[in-house]
């Protein structure tokens, strides 16, 4: 994709355009901001713009040898670097040291082909230490033209020490209409399209994420969400077969467990704004709200504020090595505590 085609994010755009026109591109970036609002897209195509063979010196033709290259990811002068899973059950992937080294000495040649050499990091935050460490030392001596472009939605998690050597581009939440046109431009691309009220759901549920609102399995998702809907509200300690049905279940679904506790808050948010008197604009899950509006009024606000928080806490539990089972488990207990 070139600069002119990415909807949505006019500002990083802008600043690396007047960087390019004003031959002051920086040596390091950090693009941050939540996940999936077109920091990676942003990247690549600085990228392809700082080495297209195509007219335009400010964006990427998207349509020469070395733009395609880049998109395919087969320039030697462009790298990418991605968290990967030590082994396919690990809960979360890690940049190790390994392909930090082997980057270092790649960079230590002239651009092989192009203009400019482009490493991008995506998820830099899960650098180890030791990567992390290692990668200071690229960026305290840049090599010649070389452009460090780290990617990361946790940036408060990377090294004070690396943040101070990149210049940080902030990207913003995509707005409602921004998600509808870029939904609608992709499914248009695949050459797949949806009813206007199913666009709407999309977009309205995609919470400023467009992966969000495109992967979606609609009908799994229904099913799940009227399964947590239950447990909300039936869950109590005359209950407990609820409590360690639950646990067990998604306890093995490692790849799906993070999503469904933002469902679950996506569910406990809306009660919460039912039980407070919110307009039924300000709510998430619409196509369920009779059963929500029932729900809501079985306990009080407070109630569903701290379900909200133990939801929370749980899911950073989770993002560490937690046993999984376990957690869920005292997280619904302490579900029948705060009822
Ligand atoms: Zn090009």
């Amino acid at each position: 994709m070139s600069f002119k085609q990415i909807l949505g994010q006019s500002q990083p755009k802008k600043i690396l355009t007047n960087a390019l026109q004003n031959s002051s591109v920086a040596h390091a970036y950090l693009f941050y901001g939540q996940e999936s609002i077109g920091k990676k897209k942003l990247a690549i195509t600085l990228a392809k713009a700082l080495n297209c063979k195509g007219s335009d010196p400010l964006d990427a033709c998207d349509e020469c040898e070395s733009c395609l290259k880049i998109e395919r990811g087969v320039h030697p002068d462009f790298f990418f670097i991605e968290p990967v899973k030590s082994t396919p059950t690990s809960r979360e992937a890690v940049i190790k040291i390994e392909p930090i080294r082997e980057l270092q000495k790649k960079l230590a040649y002239l651009p092989y082909e192009g203009k400019t050499k482009v490493v991008v990091v995506d998820s830099a935050d899960l650098l180890n230490l030791q990567a992390a460490n290692s990668f200071l030392k690229t960026l305290e001596e840049p090599p010649s033209s070389t452009v460090l472009i780290l990617i990361s939605s946790n940036p408060h998690r990377l090294l004070p020490t690396l943040l101070s050597r990149c210049q940080g581009i902030q990207f913003h939440r995509l707005s409602s209409s921004e998600i509808r046109e870029i939904i609608q431009s992709q499914l248009q691309e695949k050459g797949e399209s949806l009813t206007e009220s199913d666009l709407d759901f999309h977009t309205q549920r995609s919470q400023g994420s467009v992966d969000r609102a495109l992967a979606e399995d609609f009908e799994e998702m229904e099913t799940i969400r009227e399964q947590l809907l239950e447990v909300l509200e039936k869950v109590s300690f005359d209950r407990m077969d609820i409590v360690f049905a639950f646990a067990k279940t998604w306890a093995k679904q490692t790849e799906q467990l993070q999503s469904v506790l933002n469902e679950l808050l996506g569910l406990i948010r809306d009660l919460a704004l039912y039980r407070s008197g919110c307009s039924q604009s300000d709510i998430q899950n619409r196509n369920l709200s009779a059963n929500l509006i029932q729900i809501a009024q079985t306990r009080s606000l407070k109630t569903w504020l701290d379900r909200f928080t133990v939801v929370r806490n749980t899911q950073v539990a989770l993002s560490g090595n937690a046993n999984a089972q376990l957690f869920l488990e005292n997280m619904l207990i302490e579900f029948c505590e705060a009822a």
